[in-house]
């Protein structure tokens, strides 16, 4: 992926070192600016990851200790430690069979007197049903943060992802559609008060030189990542329409008995990864691997039960998100890939 980009990536490289921009700075600027107008938002505001992107977005909305956040039981592990870094507690709903995503009559379930947002996990690529979640959250007078760290480019109404709610976290962990050559992430955002928070946040809770008005935590993008980021970002449609001309061959190609995503009206998905849902996972898993076919598990066990959240005792109970633990596997996905490739792992499917 990077072989045909490492010209660029190296005159990058050399036009950081030489201005010794190394921490925020031009070039986090200009990204943030080129990515902002990409998502169709006003305001990026660039971290050091996507974890610290939800902690930074859910604490500049002012939420923290004594607030619930409604997240899905079924997601990355980091959708919920970044509410729980904020001092405030995850409560855990359930998602829907079919796409694995927030339910949004789960989350209304899940809401309390306490509840100060709901976290809407955009998980392998899919839009959530944000129309559902808007309502919900215009209701309840909540935050609706969108954890779009699987989703950079996901179209949902004619509408990026990163302008679907109040706020939105963003990955550019190396993997992720748009990835850095290290850990970075970016909040992007419609309300100016959730940026300049985010900004002070984000630096040690610096506002003017030496004036630290909030207990932030350095969670800076650097400079040279960005710039990386800037070089990558025109191409990210370009890999976006590659995932999902494959995703296409594979729905194709593979064998019936594997459940696939299916994308509803008016949502486009960017295919992150490419699950399929199998009855004995484990066994599909060992195949696909003595013919050479390399897979992946997002994500088992699911998060209510691993011990960080052990905690908060739920004791709820997640049906559909548990289902996708037990059944979930990724086949190989992404913009290197071939045509070739897709119809060599789904005839390793049906073997
Ligand atoms: C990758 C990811 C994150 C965390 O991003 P990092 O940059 O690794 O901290 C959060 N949520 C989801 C859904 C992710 O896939």
């Amino acid at each position: 992926m990077h072989a045909p980009l490492s010209q660029e990536l190296t005159l990058a490289f050399e036009r950081v070192t030489a201005a010794g921009d190394f921490i925020l700075g031009d070039e986090v600027q200009r990204f943030e600016d080129a990515f902002a107008a990409y998502c169709g938002v006003e305001h990026c505001v660039g971290v050091s990851s996507g974890t610290a992107a939800l902690t930074v977005a859910l604490r500049s909305a002012g939420i923290g200790a004594g607030d619930e956040v409604v997240v899905p039981a079924h997601t990355y592990i980091a959708s919920a430690l970044g509410a729980l870094n904020t001092g405030a507690r995850p409560v855990f709903c359930d998602v829907d069979r079919a796409t694995g995503l927030i339910d949004p009559a789960a989350a209304a379930a899940a809401i309390t007197e306490r509840t100060a947002a709901i976290m809407a996990v955009h998980l392998y690529g899919q839009p959530c049903d944000m129309r559902g979640l808007r309502a919900l959250a215009a209701d309840k007078g909540l935050l609706l943060l969108e954890d779009a760290a699987q989703a950079h480019g996901a179209v949902h109404d004619g509408r990026r992802a990163g302008g679907l709610g109040t706020v939105a976290a963003f990955s550019f962990y190396p993997s992720k559609n748009l990835g850095a050559l290290g850990d970075g992430g970016a909040i992007c955002t419609d309300d100016v008060v959730i940026a300049e928070r985010a900004r002070e946040l984000r630096n040690l809770g610096q506002r003017g030189k030496g004036e630290h008005v909030v207990a932030g935590a350095n969670e800076r993008l650097d400079g040279m990542q960005a710039a990386f980021l800037s070089v990558k970002l025109p191409y990210l449609d370009g890999w976006n329409a590659t995932r999902r001309a494959l995703a296409e061959r594979y729905r194709e190609l593979l064998p019936a008995d594997l459940e696939l995503l299916t994308e509803a009206p008016g949502r486009e998905c960017v295919f992150h990864l490419y699950p399929v849902r199998a009855d004995d996972r484990d066994a599909l898993a060992a195949r696909l691997s003595a013919q050479g076919v390399q897979t992946g598990v997002h994500y088992h066990p699911s998060v209510p039960a691993q011990p960080p959240f052990a905690h908060l005792a739920d004791g709820g109970d997640f049906p559909a998100a548990v289902a996708w633990a037990q059944e979930e596997l990724s086949l190989p996905m992404g913009p290197s890939l071939t045509e070739r490739d897709i119809a060599r792992v789904a005839a390793a499917c049906g073997a």
